[in-house]
């Protein structure tokens, strides 16, 4: 094995125990770094995939919509793991509707849990980076941080938003070794998307390979998805030392979805 490049640093990957989290933190822990794991459903699983790589792993289960359990999660890496040197801003869900059907409360969740939790775990986790002069907030945005689709409103504001809070995040770093950037994938094969495609699915009576295809088709040139694994690499390469001078960019990984 080459040497691991991340030995020594703590990373925080919010909704980690699904999908694009948990990607990230494979292929962060593969390069030695220890993982705090967030998110709902079995944690055991995702803990254990991470120990096998042999680095510390542990968990927390704070809710991103909620401020006093994004700070206990805060405190919680700093008394266990002396603080947060990569933070991975991933927790996210989704709603479809048109503007005048959007139910308000999927709104405000939405903006709460894609885009208002990173201010709080970036408030919490800066300090601790500016006294080491190293650190690495990466946010799981969207090509929707680009662009738009129709039935998306709370997505794809949320999305813009981060986008807006990246560059931000590293213009006010940009001195220092810290830096802040996001990640735009297009379309990736998650329970996120697959609920997507069931309904699409189901609305067309069509099989699920033909609604994959009308999804891919619609959207992305590749024709193919991102997968969660190469989503960790270049979270992988904005922690590398080649990545130090890479600063608010909103770099997507998307089939050439945005180059149309
Ligand atoms: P997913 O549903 O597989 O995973 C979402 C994760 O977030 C899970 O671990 C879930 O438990 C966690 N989560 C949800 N609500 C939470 C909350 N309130 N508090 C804490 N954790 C919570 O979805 P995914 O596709 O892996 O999405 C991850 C991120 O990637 C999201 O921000 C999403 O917007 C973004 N994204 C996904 C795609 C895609 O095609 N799948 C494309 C672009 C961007």
């Amino acid at each position: 094995m080459s040497e691991r490049t991340l030995i020594g640093k703590t990373a925080l990957v919010t909704g980690s125990t699904s999908g694009i989290g948990l990607g990230i933190v494979k292929s962060l822990a593969r390069q030695g770094a220890n993982i705090i794991l967030n998110g709902f459903g079995d944690a055991e699983g995702p803990k254990a995939e991470i120990a096998a790589l042999v680095v510390q792993v542990g968990y927390h289960g704070a809710d991103m919509s909620k401020v006093p359990e994004i700070e206990a999660m805060i405190a919680f890496a700093t008394e266990t793991f002396g603080g947060v040197d990569i933070l991975v801003n991933n927790a996210g869900i989704q709603h479809v509707a048109s503007v005048e059907d959007f139910p308000v409360d999927r709104w405000d969740a939405i903006i709460a849990i894609n885009l208002t939790s990173a201010f709080h775990t970036s408030r919490l986790a800066l300090p601790h980076m500016q006294k080491k002069n190293w650190g690495r907030i990466i946010n799981v945005a969207s090509v929707h941080g680009l662009v738009g689709s129709a039935q998306k409103s709370a997505y794809v504001a949320a999305k813009h938003g981060i986008v807006g809070l990246t560059k931000v995040t590293a213009l006010e770093n940009a001195t220092t070794g810290v830096t802040c950037n996001a990640i735009c994938p297009g379309w990736v094969l998650t329970p996120l998307v697959q609920k997507q495609i069931d309904a699409k699915a189901a609305a067309l009576k069509i099989s699920n390979d033909e609604a994959i295809k009308l999804l891919l088709g619609e959207k992305e040139p590749s024709m193919q998805f991102t997968t969660p694994e190469e989503l960790g690499e270049l979270a992988v390469f904005f922690c590398s030392d080649a990545g130090k001078n890479i600063r608010g960019v909103a770099w997507n990984m998307d089939g050439g979805w945005v180059a149309q």
